[in-house]
């Protein structure tokens, strides 16, 4: 897979990275990533994700776009109100990036589906609201081996990890959410420029794992303070009587 002379210029802030170079770029170029999820967290992945250049982009949200949300999803426009997320994020992709194959996903990801949705990518990064969600994400990620990125941002507490089978996100939450479609998860408060840090720091430690930039962060979650404005680290224990990743 070989880079144009157009895409060596739109990269050369990347390319001159010792880290990145011709062959990282390629492998962004190669790379599929799913994200679940255009609001708050999507806003900031996907944005940087098209610019990084990205192959292969799946948005999937099936919400459609709502005054309340503009404050922390600058994918949209006022004008947006009433459409569909995932359709206008993979434009926003497309306009930013024409090498970038973004695509719309109007599903709400489940148990049912979400094998068949994710197949096929590289990586996932899951910035959904619910945990029901989140730990369908999971376990598709644990059951097709592909590494997932999850991150949430509520009122003033951020986390960002990376999951590689195991441990995987069911260690770190457990069984009891379910069933809990938690739609009062979307009636916190939480700042937009709070949900933007969170989302650029998924968004970097994506690409990091695509290019192979630093040591593995798989099973460490970072830990975000919006107050305190601090982050810090910890490690999440493999649970060995997980559904998903444990051996019974
Ligand atoms: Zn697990």
């Amino acid at each position: 897979m070989n880079l144009s002379d157009e895409e060596l210029e739109r990269y050369a802030r990347h390319i001159v990275l010792r880290e990145v170079g011709g062959v990282g770029q390629k492998k962004l170029k190669a790379a599929s990533i799913a994200v679940i999820g255009a609001g708050g967290i999507g806003s900031a992945v996907i944005p940087a994700l098209a610019g990084a250049g990205i192959g292969k982009l799946t948005i999937v949200d099936s919400d459609v776009v709502e005054l309340s949300n503009l404050h922390r999803q600058p994918l949209f426009s006022e004008i947006d109100a009433g459409r569909s997320k995932a359709e206008l994020a993979a434009a926003f992709a497309r306009r930013l990036n024409h090498f970038v194959d973004a695509r719309q996903v109007r599903e709400r990801i489940d148990a049912t589906n979400a094998q068949q949705l994710l197949g096929d990518h590289e990586l996932v990064i899951d910035g959904s609201d619910n945990f029901a969600t989140r730990l369908a994400v999971s376990d598709a990620c644990v059951s097709l081996g592909i590494p997932l990125v999850s991150a949430a941002a509520v009122q003033f507490q951020g986390q960002v990890g990376l999951f590689r089978a195991k441990p995987c996100y069911r260690c770190f939450v457990g069984d009891a959410f379910d069933a809990d479609d938690c739609d009062n998860c979307a009636e916190l408060g939480v700042l937009g420029a709070f949900t933007g840090t969170v989302g650029s720091f998924a968004a970097l430690l994506a690409i990091n794992v695509i290019v192979g930039i630093g040591e593995d962060q798989a099973g460490s979650l970072q830990l975000f303070d919006g107050e305190k404005l601090a982050w810090r680290t910890i490690r999440i224990p493999p649970d060995p009587k997980c559904k998903a990743c444990g051996s019974a």
